[in-house]
């Protein structure tokens, strides 16, 4: 299997270190990535804005290997001038893409800002920038858990690729016809640009389960009682995780899928096995 066959080819997100030992685990990670070839890397938005100048300082540091890095970026409780000095400073970076988020508000945090939902950040960004941006969006094929519906999410989706984003990452799933029964009804609703879907390598599962809670991301039943099972067998869990998340990234890429993009958590092993396993 070749990045050739797969237009928008593999990404890899990290999130922004706030120790010195996670800065180092970081640039440890993206070296054994980046020889990997990656499209791009992204590295997440703290909700609020909370890690604003981290997000920004670690894309900085991961792309010094030459590799394009993407921060992600959220509106929920900011104003449009502070959007807009953000996209400035991006710019005058040298930031050509965004992953564009409407985010969560932590609770007790102040008002919901100027733009409510992500389809409103897409519109504000190709306004204020025109084309300098590849804009990526998220997409939920278990829907998002705040949606009243999963036709009514279906919609909003649509109506924020129709906004101008250029690609979306989907949410991590462990269930294929999840993504495949999404990407048929978004194309019927005329959405064209390309869905990669988002992995999540397995490797623990308390926060695994944590995560996938908080998220409206669905566990199968028989991969959380197997994940039980292993307790604190960490090698076993890592073993099945490997094994599940191939054959699911196998099935995703086999049945259309234009490239994964991989929830690293900071961490290159988990994918890298993964990758070795596609022959990617
Ligand atoms: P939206 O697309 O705005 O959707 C949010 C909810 O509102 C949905 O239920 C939707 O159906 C509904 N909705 C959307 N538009 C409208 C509308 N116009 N009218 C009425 N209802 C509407 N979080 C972070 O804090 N930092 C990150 O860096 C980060 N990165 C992520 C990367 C990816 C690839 C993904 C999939 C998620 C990421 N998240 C991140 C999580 C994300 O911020 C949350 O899932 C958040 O709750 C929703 O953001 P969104 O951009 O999908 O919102």
């Amino acid at each position: 299997m070749s990045a050739q066959q797969h237009p928008m080819g593999i990404s890899f997100e990290f999130f922004p270190p706030n120790t010195e030992a996670g800065r180092d685990k970081l640039m440890q990670a993206r070296d054994a990535l980046a020889a990997r070839d990656p499209r791009f890397f992204s590295v997440t938005f703290g909700a609020g804005g909370s890690t604003q100048h981290r997000t920004l300082d670690a894309v900085k540091a991961v792309r010094e290997c030459g590799i394009d890095t993407a921060p992600h970026l959220s509106c929920i409780g900011s104003e449009k001038a502070q959007l807009r000095d953000l996209l400035t400073r991006f710019r005058e970076d040298g930031i050509k893409r965004i992953v564009a988020l409407r985010g969560d508000l932590p609770s007790g945090m102040g008002g919901v800002g100027d733009l409510r939902y992500a389809n409103e950040l897409v519109e504000f960004i190709r306004e204020e920038t025109g084309d300098h941006f590849e804009v990526a969006v998220a997409a939920y094929p278990e829907s998002h858990p705040q949606a009243p519906s999963l036709d009514r999410d279906l919609e909003n989706f649509a109506r924020k690729m129709q906004a101008g984003a250029d690609i979306a990452i989907t949410q991590y799933f462990f269930t294929a016809d999840a993504y495949f029964h999404f990407v048929e009804r978004a194309r019927a609703l005329g959405v064209e640009a390309p869905i990669v879907p988002g992995v999540m390598p397995i490797t623990n599962y308390t926060k695994l389960a944590r995560f996938s809670d908080a998220c409206g991301a669905e566990i199968p039943r028989w991969i959380r009682k197997q994940l039980e099972a292993y307790g604190d067998d960490s090698a076993s869990i890592a073993a099945f995780g490997e094994d599940v998340i191939s054959r699911l990234s196998e099935r995703l890429l086999d049945g259309g899928a234009p490239g994964l993009h991989f929830y690293t958590l900071n961490q290159a092993e988990p994918t890298l096995k993964v990758l070795d396993n596609l022959r990617f």
